[in-house]
């Protein structure tokens, strides 16, 4: 094991055991003073997107903290790149702000970081880490979501080494505002999952449609929609990997993705607790301060639980992780852990706040609409489910 991984694993293991860790506790501050706590922005229907908060952070270097410095990030490393999105979640309230910085960070930048040339990283990576411009990932489509190399898009090969792209991918996230699209797109039907490959489209080429903002349950400041590919010509240099890789390039991001995405969340999750453990202490009736009752206490309790549970499995990933091992399973338990932890919590709050977790005005209902959207994001729930079952050879 090398000195880099065993300082890996050590900032990991003191981010994992420092619920008070300086940089988490910066992050949270940093956002509680400098950005907004939308839960829909209503001046802008085409995305419904702080677009000024995002900015602000790439001033902050937010967006490029895992991008290494000679591609122009600040070359952070996973534990500092961790704490700062728990803090982030914990100071911001916008969970749909959050969870697009930690989903670019996490997918369509760790797919430049990992698999484009040189040429493709300086084209595009400058812009989405000033907060410029934005990149969506485009695997899902009408037909294919869950089984997601049943793709119907396709890429054909022509004589001068372009290609023509035709598909529909569909519930992007960045869909209505994104400059360039990672496009998931057949190549050779014929070889199934092994004819998927990987384009860099931009979204200014005729015959891109970006369709209209996608409303939605929670997370409602993230921009969300569908992109449409008619005959849409790509030189040779869009090919992201090699022809043929897509599958294996997703497989990858998806594994990163799914094992940290949740960062913000669970950084809500705390913000969550702590407010219900004020309220519980505040609120009085028959007498007593609510947390009197044992009912409300271990409710408390449970979300406490919750909370550090998904905490240890998201650092027990990176760790994972930087040690080179393979991560899905970890990854997997992880969001399934972290999803149901933010449903389950989101009612308790709801529950030990009364009438105020229901009304909208006091901003406790919105966590629970934020966090369903994980049930369905990175991989269902249910399938990532299927995927333990698969790797401890259950099925
Ligand atoms: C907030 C959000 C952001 C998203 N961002 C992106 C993005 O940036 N890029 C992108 O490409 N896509 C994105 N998606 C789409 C997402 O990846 C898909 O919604 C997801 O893969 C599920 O596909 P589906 O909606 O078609 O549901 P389906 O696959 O049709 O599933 C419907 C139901 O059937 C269950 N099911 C399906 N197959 C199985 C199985 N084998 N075993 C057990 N249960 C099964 C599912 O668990 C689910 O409950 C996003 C979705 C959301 C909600």
């Amino acid at each position: 094991m090398s000195d880099t991984t065993d300082d890996q694993l050590l900032a990991l293991a003191r981010a994992m055991i420092d619920l008070d860790h300086p940089v988490k506790r910066d992050a949270a501050a940093w956002a509680a003073a400098n950005l907004g706590q939308h839960d829909l922005v209503e001046a802008d229907h085409q995305s419904r997107f702080a677009v000024d908060d995002w900015r602000r952070c790439a001033e902050r270097g937010i967006q490029g903290l895992l991008v290494p410095t000679q591609h122009g990030g600040q070359g952070a490393d996973l534990a500092t790149t961790l704490l700062t999105l728990e803090g982030l979640g914990y100071g911001c309230a916008d969970n749909g702000l959050t969870f697009a910085l930690a989903s670019q960070i996490m997918s369509t930048q760790v797919a430049l970081v990992r698999f484009a040339t040189d040429e493709q990283r300086a084209r595009w990576l400058p812009g989405l880490l000033d907060g410029s411009r934005f990149a969506a990932l485009g695997m899902t489509e009408p037909n294919s979501g869950s089984d997601a190399f049943a793709l119907e898009a396709t890429a054909e090969r022509l004589d001068d080494g372009s290609y023509r792209v035709n598909g529909h991918k569909s519930y992007l996230t960045f869909g209505p505002v994104c400059d360039l699209c990672i496009v998931f797109a057949s190549t050779n039907p014929e070889a199934g999952s092994w004819g998927v490959s990987a384009f860099l489209v931009p979204t200014d080429l005729p015959g891109v449609d970006v369709g209209p903002l996608r409303e939605k349950m929670g997370m409602r400041t993230t921009p969300f929609g569908d992109l449409t590919f008619t005959d849409v010509v790509v030189p040779a240099d869009s090919l992201l990997g090699r022809e043929g890789a897509g599958a294996s390039i997703f497989g990858a991001i998806l594994d990163i993705e799914r094992a940290y995405v949740f960062a913000p969340q669970i950084g809500a999750m705390e913000r969550q607790l702590d407010d219900t453990i004020g309220y519980a202490k505040d609120r009085e009736q028959g007498g007593h301060p609510i947390g009197h009752y044992q009912a409300v206490s271990h409710r408390i309790v449970a979300m406490k639980e919750r909370h550090e549970q998904s905490r240890l499995l998201l650092y027990r990933a990176a760790m994972a992780d930087a040690t080179g091992r393979g991560i899905t399973l970890a990854a997997s338990l992880a969001k399934v852990a972290a999803c149901d932890a933010g449903i389950a919590s989101s009612i308790d709050a709801a529950t030990v706040h009364g009438a105020k977790g229901y009304v909208s005005e006091f901003g406790v209902e919105r966590q629970l609409r934020d966090a369903v959207g994980g049930l369905v994001y990175s991989g269902s729930t249910d399938v990532l489910r299927n995927i333990v079952a698969r790797v401890l050879g259950v099925t």
